[in-house]
């Protein structure tokens, strides 16, 4: 009989200490925004109320699934909404994973021509399980929970199945709305993209910039950090990468601009409140 009692209480707590993880891990009604450290490369997460994730870019390799698997609860396997930048390696790549693991909902893509793998098998896997397709392009405006807005800027123009030679200028840019607070993420948007952006007259205006390009010098023009005026610049960048980013003169710039700059190489995975706007990186959380 006693061991009976211990038996009950200890399945009960059990239960509560599944339902208070539940509890606590849903419905903050506020939104964070994680920007993956992925290596040289973009993942983003913008984690929501009631369970709403959009995932933008999906980095260079499957790490992403990894990251996915430590900031969603384990009995969350829905991403509501995948936008993919552009199909360049460094973006496209841990998408297939994301497709083949989680129930996709729906993914927000420009369908620029490209043959790499990756994303030859997104495709496949687009199709195969039949997963809602938006073509990204400004005046898209996607409305989500808890009063959220999500705006594609940029392209301009439908690209869908054309061929370009630098692929980067096809970026999809996207703003992010939620209460008093925005963000914009512009994907590897060279600085030609970033005049004719400012020249839509579009309002451009984020607290925080993903900053264009991994910190490259060919992004980021002091024309485009004024439109934007961001508090807060994040750099998804490698560890000593091959290809110097992010760029001195970068750098400079976004300082001399006031901005904070926070990298990924150097701060580990980079979390903002959407509320607050305080930004916690993975070092300082581990030390707590
Ligand atoms: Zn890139």
């Amino acid at each position: 009989m006693k061991r009976k009692i211990i038996t009950i209480i200890s399945a009960a707590s059990v239960l509560a200490g599944i339902l208070f993880f539940i509890i606590i891990n849903s419905d903050s009604d506020e939104y964070r925004v994680i920007f993956f450290d992925v290596g040289q490369g973009d993942s983003i997460l913008i984690d929501g109320p009631e369970n709403f994730q959009i995932l933008i870019d999906g980095g260079p390799d499957n790490t992403v699934i990894q990251k996915l698997g430590q900031y969603l609860p384990f009995y969350d396997r829905t991403i509501e909404l995948v936008i993919l930048t552009h199909p360049d390696a460094d973006h496209v790549t841990g998408l297939v994973e994301v497709l083949e693991r989680y129930q996709v909902k729906t993914i927000m893509d420009t369908e620029v021509l490209a043959t790499n793998d990756a994303y030859v098998r997104l495709r496949e896997l687009i199709r195969q399980k039949s997963i809602e397709e938006i073509i990204g392009q400004q005046g898209k405006e996607l409305r989500i929970p808890g009063e959220g807005v999500l705006k594609v800027l940029y392209p301009i123009e439908n690209v869908s199945g054309r061929e370009f030679k630098d692929i980067n200028s096809t970026s999809l840019v996207a703003r992010f709305e939620v209460g008093q607070h925005s963000f914009l993420f512009t994907g590897d948007l060279p600085k030609e993209g970033e005049s004719e952006l400012i020249s839509t007259r579009q309002s451009l205006k984020a607290d925080v910039l993903k900053v264009g390009h991994h910190g490259s010098k060919y992004s980021t023009s002091p024309a485009f950090v004024k439109a934007i005026d961001p508090a807060i610049a994040v750099i998804q960048v490698g560890e000593k990468n091959h290809f110097g980013h992010p760029d001195k003169s970068i750098l400079e710039l976004l300082s001399d601009y006031g901005s904070q700059v926070v990298r990924t190489d150097q701060a580990g995975d980079i979390l903002i409140d959407c509320g607050n706007l305080r930004v916690k990186t993975k070092k300082s959380i581990d030390s707590n």
